[in-house]
């Protein structure tokens, strides 16, 4: 998913620019207008309605101009099915529904290899890719829901600090304990409807925490302008999601999202505005000339952190991979994608609780590997490899 022209022909925004502030490249690259959801219908539980963070989200999306907004006179919702599977996506991916979290997102769960634990400050994403990695994993129809009792979710963070297997008890301690927000959600392709994010990055930019504590999410959007004054305190590490370019590459299946060249100059606006910033590379799609194409897209991240003072820049390879649950879900709602997804061709991965995944098989797995270990070192030598999977 980025772009294959070389690093000296792209647009303004991924050209390595001195690290100015005001009127620097920060103010060059906020002239494009960023990839912006906007929901066809709104619907809003009783509770959500009563909180100060659901009262916000409603002033938010009506100043986006949803003009369907439904304040509900009960917490359930109503049916968000169509008259067929088709239909059902539609009208749910069009539906953003502000709601209270359920008792299970406050109660906080491991997430490796990524985080301590998973943060949910909503459930569902407006965009359309074809390998949506929480296909399968969200029940119903895939209606994006945002939780309207922001304090009490992250109340939850408090009691988690100083616990946790993957950085505040392994090799990435330095992280301290660390609290994934993009698990099940895009937080910053809702963020202008919401304020969520920008609430949970101050406030863990701010809270007094009994020990060192970071915020990270990924993203495949780019309206990061309300992210840059923030307190963020350099806790929390804002990851892009990219993928490579061109006829075979990664990005072809993704919908309704930034451009992976917009994603990059996002990223470097953030970087410029002191957040630790990192790389989601995936899924790696090994299609023929991946090399040329994966190289295509380290080479544009060299470009866009050049010139960046202090740059933080880590990086997480994710090869891809499905479940027999998300395959059915997926087909079902792209029947005409051409990624593949044919079990025939793959290694299948059984997980502790006898749940199924099918990677790529070992050999194809140790070329990926190999070829990134090599050549993120030599073309993005910033990068800190967090794991490879
Ligand atoms: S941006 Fe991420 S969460 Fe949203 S549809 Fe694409 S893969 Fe799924």
């Amino acid at each position: 998913m980025a772009p294959t022209e070389p690093a000296a022909a792209l647009a303004p925004h991924l050209t390595p620019q001195p690290p100015a502030a005001a009127g620097g490249p920060a103010a060059a690259l906020a002239a494009r207008a960023p990839k912006r959801w906007l929901p066809r219908r709104v619907l809003v539980t009783a509770s959500a309605a009563q909180t100060a963070h659901g009262q916000q989200v409603l002033e938010r999306v009506r100043a986006a101009g949803v003009e369907d907004v439904q304040v509900l006179r009960a917490d359930r919702l109503p049916a968000l099915r169509g008259a067929d599977e088709r239909a059902t996506y539609a009208l749910a991916k069009s539906t953003l529904a502000v709601v209270t979290s359920p008792p299970s997102a406050r109660r906080l769960v491991p997430i490796p290899p990524s985080a301590d634990w998973r943060l949910d400050l909503a459930t569902g994403c407006p965009a359309h890719c074809q390998y949506c990695y929480l296909a399968g994993s969200l029940a119903g129809p895939p209606v994006t829901r945002v939780y309207a009792d922001l304090p009490q979710v992250l109340s939850a963070m408090d009691a988690h600090v100083g616990r946790g297997a993957v950085t505040t008890g392994g090799a990435r301690h330095g992280e301290g304990t660390t609290f994934e927000a993009s698990c099940y959600t895009d937080p910053l392709g809702i963020e202008h409807l919401t304020g969520s994010l920008a609430a949970t990055i101050s406030h863990v930019g701010t809270h007094e925490w009994a020990g060192p504590v970071g915020l990270r999410f990924t993203t495949k959007f780019d309206d990061v302008a309300p992210l840059l004054d923030l307190p963020h305190g350099g806790r929390t590490r804002v990851r892009f999601s990219v993928n490579s370019a061109g006829p075979s590459g990664g990005e072809r299946f993704e919908g309704g999202t930034a451009r992976v060249r917009e994603r990059l100059g996002a990223l470097r606006r953030l970087a410029l505005a002191g957040y630790p910033v990192g790389l989601t590379i995936a899924p790696v799609i090994p299609a023929p000339g991946w090399q040329d194409a994966y190289g295509q897209l380290l080479d544009d991240v060299a470009a866009a952190t050049a010139g960046v003072p202090d740059l933080d820049l880590t990086a997480e390879v994710i090869t891809h991979r499905f479940s027999p649950k998300s395959r059915e879900v997926l087909l079902g709602w792209y029947p005409a994608t051409k990624l593949e997804m044919d079990p025939g061709q793959r290694a299948t991965k059984r997980g502790k609780y006898g749940s199924v995944k099918h990677v790529y098989v070992k050999e194809t797995m140790a070329d990926v590997r190999g070829w990134f270990d090599r050549e993120l070192a030599a073309r993005v030598p910033a990068a800190r490899l967090l794991y490879f999977t």
